[in-house]
C-alpha cells in the first residue's frame, strides 16, 4: 500500500511495525452537538482506510476517542470550554450533553455502516493518565505553570515547528494582544487548566496543580499511548489538526516517550457546502436527519464520500448527493441480478469467459486503487465497468459464486451494504414475475399490467429485456 505522510509531505509505502498487525489512532469527535456532514465525511475517510488495511491482510487495531471535555472554543486553549459551551445553550449539565452527543455518534456511526474501532476511550475516562504524562513531562522540564494552568514550553521541543512548518518567528511577531501575556511563547499550549475561582465547573478533577481539567491535545497522546504504545503505525485526523493538535501531540508525546510518535500521518481535506465552508458555529451544515428528510439514505451519503479523493475538497450539493444516489441505485439494481444468476453456467458458449475473467479481475483492480492512497474514485469507476458488464451480459452467462463474491469484495471495502440491500425475493413474487412471463406469452396485457403494479407497490421493480424480465429494488 502507497499513502501520503504528512511527516515526509509525501506518497510513502505503508510498513507496518509488526508485519500483520496495524495500530491505528482516529481524533475522533467533540461531542458537544449534533455532528454535521463535514464531519462525517472524516469517518468515512479512516473506514475507507480500515477497510482497505483489512482487505490486505492486516489486523487493524484502532483508538478512537470521544472529546467529552477540554476542547476549548479556539483550539488556542482560549474562549469558552465547548462542553460548558453546549450545557449552557441547552440548559443542562456538561456530562449531559456529553451523554447525548456521543450517543447520536454512535448511532450515526452504524447508520453510516462505519466499523467500531476496537477501542472507544472518552477523555473523562482517562483524567489519571493525563496527569501522569503531564506529570511525566514535569519532571523533564517542558512545563511551566501560570495563573491560567500548566503549559508545554514549546521551546524545549527544538522540533516543534517541522511537522506544520511552522514560522514560529511570525507567529510571535503577530501574537494577539489578548495573547495570554504569561505564556512564554505564543505556540505554548495547556496540559491543564485551572477552573477558575469562584465558580464551580461540571467537569473538574484534583491534580498535583490544582483543580482543574485537561488541556485538549493532552488526551489523545494519554489513550493512544496506553492502548497502542509509544509509536502507532498511523495517526488520521483532518487537515485542521497539523498546525496545532497534531503538532501539539507530538511535542507532548516525543517529549515524554524519546520516541517517534506516529510513522504516518494521515489528513483528511474538507467538504464544502454549496462551495462554502461549514462548521459547527457557522450552524450552515446539514445533519444525517437533514438527508433523510430529503430522502437520502446514510448509503447515499456514503457513495458520494467515496466520489472524491480524501485529500482533495469536496463539495456537498443536493444536485451532487442525487447523482451519488442514482449510482447507488443503479449498483443495486445490476446485484439484484446475482439472484437471477446461476452456479452453473446454462449456457456456456465463449462470451461467458469474457465476463466471469472481468469480474474476477475487477476485485484485483480495486484494491489496486485503494492501495493506491485510497483512491476511491478510481475504484468506483472500476466497478462501474465491472457492472456495466454484468448488465450487458447474458444472465446465463453469469457465474452466481464470481459474481457474488465481488459483491462481497465491494462491501467489505466500500462499505456500501449492496448484498444487504439486495436480498432475494419471496417465492410468493418470484411466483408473480412468473406468472406475468406466462400471461405475457398468451398477450395478456392486462393482466400483465395488473401484475406489474403488484409488484411495484411491493417495492418490485421489472426490466423486460431481451434476455428475458429482470427485477430490481424500486
Ligand atoms: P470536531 O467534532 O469539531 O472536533 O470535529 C471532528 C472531526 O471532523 C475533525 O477531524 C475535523 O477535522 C472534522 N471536520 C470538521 N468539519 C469538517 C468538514 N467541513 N469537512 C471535513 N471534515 C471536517
Ligand atoms: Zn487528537
Amino acid at each position: 500500500m502507497q499513502l501520503h505522510n504528512t511527516l515526509t509531505g509525501q506518497i510513502d509505502d505503508f510498513i507496518p511495525q509488526t508485519p500483520e498487525r496495524v495500530t491505528l489512532y482516529t481524533c475522533g469527535p467533540t461531542v458537544y452537538s449534533e455532528p454535521l456532514i463535514g464531519n462525517w465525511v472524516a469517518y468515512l475517510r479512516w473506514d475507507l482506510l480500515v477497510r482497505t488495511l483489512r482487505a490486505n491482510g492486516y489486523t487493524v487495531e484502532r483508538v478512537m476517542n470521544i472529546t467529552d471535555v477540554g476542547h476549548l472554543v479556539s483550539d488556542g486553549d482560549e474562549g469558552e470550554d465547548k462542553m460548558q459551551k453546549g450545557a449552557r445553550r441547552e440548559g443542562t449539565t456538561a456530562w449531559e450533553v456529553a451523554d447525548r452527543y456521543t450517543n447520536r455518534f454512535l448511532e450515526g456511526m452504524t447508520q453510516l455502516n462505519l466499523l467500531p474501532p476496537e477501542v472507544l476511550s472518552k477523555a473523562t475516562e482517562h483524567i489519571q493518565e493525563q496527569i501522569d504524562l503531564i506529570k511525566t513531562l514535569e519532571t523533564k522540564g517542558h512545563t511551566y505553570v501560570i495563573d491560567d494552568g500548566v503549559y508545554f514550553d514549546t521551546k524545549t521541543f527544538p522540533t516543534y515547528a517541522d511537522f506544520a512548518h511552522l514560522d514560529l518567528e511570525a507567529m510571535r511577531a503577530g501574537a494577539r494582544v489578548e495573547f495570554n501575556a504569561e505564556k512564554r511563547n505564543p505556540s505554548d499550549f495547556a496540559l491543564w487548566k485551572f477552573s477558575p475561582e469562584n465558580e464551580q465547573r461540571d467537569m473538574e478533577w484534583d491534580s498535583p496543580w490544582g483543580k482543574g481539567f485537561p488541556g485538549w491535545h493532552i488526551e489523545c497522546s494519554a489513550m493512544a499511548i496506553k492502548y497502542l504504545g509509544e509509536t502507532l503505525d498511523i495517526h488520521t485526523g483532518g487537515i485542521d489538526h497539523i498546525p496545532v493538535h497534531h503538532t501539539n501531540e507530538i511535542a507532548q508525546s516525543e517529549a515524554a516517550t524519546g520516541k517517534r510518535f506516529a510513522n504516518y500521518w494521515l489528513h483528511a481535506n474538507f467538504l464544502l457546502v454549496n462551495g462554502t465552508k461549514i462548521s459547527k458555529s457557522l450552524q450552515n451544515g446539514f445533519t444525517l436527519s437533514d438527508l433523510d428528510n430529503k430522502g437520502f439514505t446514510p448509503m447515499d451519503f456514503r457513495m458520494f464520500v467515496l466520489q472524491s479523493h480524501y485529500r482533495t475538497e469536496s463539495n456537498f450539493t443536493w444536485d451532487n448527493l442525487s447523482a451519488a444516489a442514482s449510482r447507488l441505485a443503479r449498483w443495486k439494481a445490476v446485484a439484484a441480478l446475482r439472484h437471477q444468476t446461476h452456479d452453473t453456467l446454462v449456457d456456456d458458449d465463449d462470451k461467458e469467459h469474457d465476463v466471469n475473467g472481468k469480474l474476477l479481475a475487477a476485485k484485483h483492480v480495486i484494491l489496486e486503487a485503494l492501495n493506491n492512497d485510497l483512491n476511491s474514485p478510481q475504484a468506483l469507476s472500476v466497478i462501474d465497468q465491472a457492472l456495466d458488464a454484468v448488465d450487458q451480459a447474458r444472465l446465463a452467462h453469469i457465474r452466481h459464486d464470481a459474481f457474488e463474491e465481488l459483491l462481497m469484495f465491494i462491501d467489505d471495502s466500500l462499505g456500501l451494504q449492496l448484498l444487504e440491500a439486495t436480498p432475494d425475493l419471496s417465492d410468493e413474487h418470484k411466483q408473480l414475475i412468473l406468472e406475468r412471463t406466462r400471461v405475457r406469452e398468451e398477450k395478456d396485457w392486462k393482466r400483465s399490467d395488473e401484475l406489474r403494479d403488484q409488484l411495484s407497490h411491493a417495492g418490485i421493480g421489472l426490466n423486460d429485456t431481451s434476455d428475458g424480465t429482470r427485477w430490481y429494488y424500486l
